[in-house]
């Protein structure tokens, strides 16, 4: 590709290092089989609930990209996602998954909600946000009951943009959840100041927080904030029991995590609903 050796000497680094390489190469790949591929036969959605801290009963679902390239195999979004965000191919992506994902949670009885993910891309609004709001008007799906996730990165990176972009949303009714909170930079006076209905802490804080004392003080402060601020509180990425205990005595509203499910297949959701009672 290029001549990759920085300096000339014996055991001088390289300016690529051979992973680097091939992730730059596995990046062409990816990009390549997105615009050549059908996406519209390709991508598909899977939808992963969240539940009650309480009594482990469903609130909705995230709706998390899937992409089977008949070229590269099955791809998960987080390669695919950021390779479209810098080829320019992320709001035609974004239209297409938000236009099944509505078409496939209109099934759901009210009123579980659905949870989208937007990237920041999907937020400029010309050629992002009015598409977008086209499609959820059209799709008959109450926007009530639909959450858009923008992530704290992607909230600081144009934070007078994406606040005109949210009040905009939240016009038709929409929900708007910070993703991934806790592993941006922003500010808590920032945050206050953005019209949010639920935060997301991620899964990062979680990793045995009953072991370890100092995700467990980072959960209960960022539990109580949400409080102060009248948000619910998704956290992110439960999956064992001793866990969910904590959370649960720290007042967590709501849960994701692989304890109680994994993302399921859209034909798998009705079984799911119709489940057993869970704790
Ligand atoms: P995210 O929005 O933070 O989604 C949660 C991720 O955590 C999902 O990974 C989910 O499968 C995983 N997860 C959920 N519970 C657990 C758990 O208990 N343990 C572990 N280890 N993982 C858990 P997934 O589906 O691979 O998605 C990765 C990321 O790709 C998402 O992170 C999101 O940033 C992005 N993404 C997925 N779908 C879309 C989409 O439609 N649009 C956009 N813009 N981004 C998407
Ligand atoms: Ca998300
Ligand atoms: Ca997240
Ligand atoms: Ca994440």
């Amino acid at each position: 590709l290029y001549d990759a050796k920085r300096g000339s000497g014996r055991g001088k680094a390289h300016f690529f290092s051979a992973a680097h390489q091939s992730a730059i190469l596995q990046n062409i790949a990816i990009e390549h089989a997105l615009i050549n591929g059908n996406l519209e036969d390709e991508l598909y959605l899977e939808f992963q609930p969240i539940v009650e801290a309480g009594n482990g009963l469903p609130m909705g679902f995230e709706a998390l990209a899937r992409w089977r390239s008949p070229t590269l195999g099955q791809i998960s979004p987080g390669l695919f996602i950021p390779v479209a965000e810098r080829a320019g191919l992320i709001s035609k992506l974004t239209r297409l998954l938000l236009t099944k994902a509505l078409h496939q949670a209109g099934a759901w009885p009210a009123p579980l909600r659905l949870s989208f993910n937007l990237s920041v891309h999907d937020l400029s609004i010309a050629d992002g946000l009015l598409p977008l709001i086209s499609i959820i008007t059209a799709s008959g799906f109450d926007p009530r009951r639909l959450d858009l996730e923008i992530t704290e990165t992607a909230m600081m990176r144009d934070f007078a943009q994406v606040t005109q972009a949210i009040d905009t949303l939240k016009s038709l009714g929409v929900g708007i959840s910070l993703d991934d909170f806790g592993t941006g930079y922003s500010s808590l006076t920032q945050v206050h100041r953005l019209p949010l209905d639920k935060i997301k802490i991620d899964r990062s804080f979680v990793v045995d927080i009953d072991k370890n004392p100092a995700s467990h003080k980072i959960v209960k402060s960022l539990v109580a904030l949400c409080r102060d601020m009248d948000l619910s509180c998704v956290v992110e990425g439960v999956e064992t029991e001793e866990e969910l205990k904590v959370l649960r005595e720290l007042g967590c509203d709501l849960i994701q995590g692989f304890y109680f499910a994994r993302p399921l297949s859209v034909d798998s959701i009705a079984g799911f609903l119709a489940g057993p009672e869970r704790i």
